[in-house]
């Protein structure tokens, strides 16, 4: 049986998303020194971040203030207009502007690729020093005597799917660090352990969670509008009674990013979130555009629903949870990347200033 390695840091973060890269990137800018390692289970940043997206640029402008000079691939596209509907079996109503609430507006945002967006963060964390790992899941969180976080411990490597010992078998690494910080996404598995531990939901709701499909289409040049954001609800969740949406959004190299996201609270046990973006697909007003189209990637993802009533304590003794790990989504506006990137960015703040007090 071989030792585990060890390292020690200042700061580990797990997962290498926007909220744990972005969490990096701020504990860099505000002290050089610090040491900062991010795990990433992905075999590279970005390989595990469903693609299409608009984002809200309020906390990437306050990471970096001059983003858009600095070959971001955020900065390509512009929303340019944006529509909601709400579809009946065959037609569509366009929701006036004047009727919907102001957040729903995507004024100012930008539509393109979050894995992109999450590869240039990781980039950019590199450059100031952070030690990026991608290929490294931490699979166990270590405690002090006093029950506080210490640190995680990286998964064992060459595992037979019986639990036994391959040829190439390799022991999980200890990184211990002063605080970490846990950036898994909804559902991961060191949160929900954490949860349990430090008791984190006990006064607030419960999260609930949605089921995300998307794809990727390159379609017909004629039919694409750079820069156009579609939401749509009704149909086909209404002859289930359901609960969700979709989503068509123009971005760069004409292509389309759709999707369709069915809340996991449904009843009718016949309710398929897959069947249901098929049928999606095949509404007119959606069908038109993918017409004649290709689709070049697809993907599924869980997204949380719950909003800020169902965000957990999110600070225990050693640690903190950030981004969609806390449950940060604003769920009517299917947005969660700005917010994720903005609770890393304090959660860094916090952690710099106590490391700073010598806590
Ligand atoms: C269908 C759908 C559509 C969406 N559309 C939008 C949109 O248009 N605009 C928007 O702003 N937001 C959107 N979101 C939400 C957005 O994707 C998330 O809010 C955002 O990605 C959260 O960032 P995060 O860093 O907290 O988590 P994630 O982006 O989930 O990143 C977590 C990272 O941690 C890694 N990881 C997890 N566990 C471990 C572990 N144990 N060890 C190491 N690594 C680990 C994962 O591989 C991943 O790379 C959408 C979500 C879905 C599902």
């Amino acid at each position: 049986m071989s030792e585990r390695e060890s390292m020690e840091c200042d700061v580990v973060i797990v997962g290498g998303g926007p909220a744990g890269l972005s969490a990096a990137i701020r504990l860099k800018q505000i002290n050089e020194e610090l040491e900062v390692v991010v795990l990433e289970k992905g075999s590279e940043i970005g390989a595990h971040i469903l693609s299409g997206a608009v984002v809200d640029p309020k906390a990437l402008s306050e990471l970096f203030p001059d983003w858009r000079d600095m070959d971001c691939p955020m900065a390509e596209t512009p929303v340019t207009d944006n529509w909601h509907w709400v579809l009946s079996k065959s037609g569509k109503t366009s929701m006036p502007h004047f009727i919907m609430p102001p957040l729903m507006s995507n004024h100012g945002c930008y539509t393109g690729s979050l894995g992109n967006l999450t590869r240039w963060l990781g980039e950019q964390a590199e450059g100031l020093g952070v030690m990026v790992f991608p290929g490294f899941p931490a699979s166990e969180v270590m405690f002090d005597d006093k029950g506080a976080v210490r640190g995680v411990i990286t998964q064992d490597m060459g595992v037979a799917a019986d639990g036994s010992h391959k040829g190439d078998y390799q022991p999980g690494m200890e990184i211990e660090a002063k605080y970490t910080l846990f950036a898994e996404g909804a559902r991961g598995n060191l949160t929900k352990q954490l949860k349990v531990t430090f008791d984190l939901e006990a006064n607030c709701q419960p999260q609930v969670y949605g089921l995300g499909i998307k794809e990727l289409w390159d379609i017909d040049p004629k039919k694409h509008v750079p820069g156009r954001v579609i939401h749509t609800q009704g149909w086909p969740l209404t002859e289930s009674d359901s609960w969700g949406g979709g989503f068509l959004y123009h971005q760069a190299n004409g292509q389309v990013a759709l999707g369709f996201v069915t809340a996991l609270d449904y009843k009718n046990p016949w309710v398929s979130p897959y069947q249901e973006f098929q049928r999606w697909k095949q509404h007119p007003a959606i069908r038109e555009y993918l017409e004649g189209g290709t689709r070049v990637a697809y993907g599924a993802r869980a997204i949380n629903e719950g909003g800020w009533q169902s965000v957990p304590q999110l600070a225990f003794p050693g640690g903190a949870l950030i981004g969609c790990a806390a449950g940060f989504v604003n769920v009517p506006r299917i947005k969660g990347s700005h917010t994720a990137m903005k609770s890393g960015m304090l959660a860094a703040e916090s952690i710099a200033a106590a490391i700073g007090a010598g806590q």
